[in-house]
């Protein structure tokens, strides 16, 4: 334990972000550099609870050892803080910049106080061993002989690759797009996560021999059929890409466009300087609303600004979420409670309030004579409990309201994977067409064929994808040695379980 009396000498301290008005001029990343003595006290500020909700179910989804490495920061000792964050975490630095941190959710110092800046010394760890030269390529010492095939490079193709690349198998990943990263890459915009820090982690991979294969549509290109003939395990990492549709009168209009759209237009101008590509849309001068909230809809609200919107609007079906925890969703639970996140933040910097409308039903999209999008009607809504515990939305009457827009963003989640792939190979799907494969196991009902990440899970978080992806190598890496020295999520990598394939 750092120091006993730290959680009463320190109070939480955030390291804050750029200023909204200034970050709002460039696609620079929003964080500002820590302060070694802040993040000191924050992790003194740690009790070594004798039980660190923190770190298990509840809290972290890879089981990070947090409360070790609070103390080693606060001691001072930054490699050894980075040695044990790898051991559980293969890509510190994308958790640490984009992870909603339900460790902090789940901290026990957050029953009375606020909880210890977890994320922010997670993230300040990873910064430093980058920077100290500490993160160096490590190759593998053998080679098994095996080969494994990954279709899709997100964080839970990823980790997964890093985990088999480290037990010496020959990893192919097979991207669709033109850079390697899934929604590390092409989703979560540069100013969250910057494109550099995803390519110096793939380069580090390249160094230790993982092979990367872009521009490859698998299902189109090459069929999985050759994959499984070619290679001894095949793992599907392809992501929950099938966006929600708004099916309201003129939903065909010019105007209307997914966010997904958006965001990889905006990402892949910046990376490539291609202003004229047609992929870019711009809200340049435009109302802009965005239907629908979340990290996607975070993330069109910052980037629509950048561009220059002269207006923005954010539509959420549901009421606004209380200052504090409900009574219903005690402690150690996520709290569901009202966040400012860093686009709302940008907004209010820019127009003077937060750009959020609540409880919202959008009725009609409105056209002028060209047949473009001009605007959207709405009705407000109520919701009230029903009998068995559930739900029920109506609609007011008399609250019809047009709103204007040129530029309208669908940013309300996503419906499963694509089914190329899954038809192609013979996969069962579960009843939301996710790839069905338990989870812990990862294997599909196709031998030799598994799944993790967003595809098999629905449209989650980095952390959990990174999570998947681990379960999923130690899966592979049994199932083609029949032991595996890799750790499940929770454990720790050295630890030696014999377990036969089945
Ligand atoms: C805009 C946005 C912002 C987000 N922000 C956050 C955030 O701040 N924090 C957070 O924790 N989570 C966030 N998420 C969620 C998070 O990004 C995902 O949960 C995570 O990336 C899932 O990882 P994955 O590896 O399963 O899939 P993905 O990251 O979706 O990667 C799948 C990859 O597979 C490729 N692929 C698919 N099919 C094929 C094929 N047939 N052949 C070849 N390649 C294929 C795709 O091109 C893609 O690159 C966000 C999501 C979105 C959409
Ligand atoms: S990965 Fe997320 S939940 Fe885990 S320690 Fe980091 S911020 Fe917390």
């Amino acid at each position: 334990m750092g120091k006993p009396t730290g959680f009463k000498e320190f109070d939480r301290k955030k390291v804050p972000w750029r200023l909204p008005v200034v970050r709002i001029n460039d696609y620079d990343e929003i964080y500002t550099e820590p302060r070694v003595e802040q993040l000191q006290e924050q992790g003194a500020r740690c009790m070594d609870c004798g039980v660190p909700f923190c770190q298990s179910n509840a809290g972290c989804p890879i089981d990070n050892l947090i409360p070790e490495w609070n103390d080693l920061v606060y001691n001072n000792r930054w490699k050894e803080a980075s040695e044990r964050l790898h051991k559980t975490n293969n890509f510190p630095e994308f958790t640490g910049r984009t992870c909603p941190a339900p460790c902090e959710g789940s901290c026990v110092l957050g029953i009375t106080n606020p909880p210890v800046t977890i994320k922010n010394i997670e993230n300040a760890i990873v910064d430093r061993a980058w920077l100290e030269g500490w993160i160096k390529p490590n190759p593998p010492t053998s080679r098994s002989g095996k080969t494994v095939a990954i279709v899709g490079s997100g964080p839970a193709g990823l980790s997964a690759a890093d985990q088999l690349n480290k037990v010496g198998h020959a990893v192919t990943v097979y991207e669709r797009a033109d850079r390697i990263g899934g929604l590390l890459q092409y989703g979560i915009p540069n100013m969250k996560l910057s494109k550099e820090v995803v390519q110096r982690r793939v380069a580090k991979m390249t160094d230790e021999g993982v092979k990367f294969v872009t521009g490859v549509d698998i299902g189109k290109d090459i069929e999985p059929s050759q994959l499984q003939h070619d290679f001894d395990a095949v793992l599907l990492a392809c992501g929950a890409t099938k966006p929600r549709d708004l099916p309201i009168p003129n939903r065909e209009a010019e105007g209307i466009r997914f966010a997904m759209d958006f965001l990889t237009g905006n990402t892949k101008q910046m990376v490539h300087g291609d202003s004229d590509s047609d992929e870019f849309i711009s809200a340049e001068g435009k109302d802009v609303i965005v239907i629908g909230g979340g990290d996607t809809g975070t993330d069109c609200i910052g980037t629509s600004i950048r561009h220059g919107c002269r207006s923005l609007v954010n539509f959420e079906l549901l009421p606004k979420s209380p200052d504090d925890r409900a009574d219903d969703n005690p402690w150690p639970e996520w709290p569901k409670v009202f966040r400012v996140d860093y686009g709302h933040e940008e907004a209010s910097a820019k127009f003077g309030h937060d750009p959020r409308q609540y409880q919202l039903l959008s009725k009609e999209f409105l056209l002028d004579d060209d047949s473009k999008v001009r605007g959207i009607k709405t009705v407000k809504v109520e919701w009230s409990r029903t009998d068995d515990g559930g739900w029920s939305m109506t609609e007011v009457e008399g609250s019809e309201k047009e709103w204007p827009a040129q530029l309208i963003l669908l940013a309300m989640g996503f419906l499963g994977p694509e089914q190329y792939v899954a038809e192609s190979v013979g996969l069962e799907v579960d009843a939301r067409s996710n790839f069905k494969a338990e989870h812990g196991r990862f294997a599909t009902n196709v031998e030799g064929v598994f799944a993790a990440g967003d595809c098999r899970r629905g449209q989650s978080l980095v952390v959990w994808a990174i999570n998947e992806g681990r379960g999923a190598a130690r899966s592979i890496d049994i199932y083609l040695e029949g032991y595996s020295d890799l750790p499940a999520p929770g454990q720790t990598m050295g630890t030696s379980m014999e377990i036969s394939a089945s």
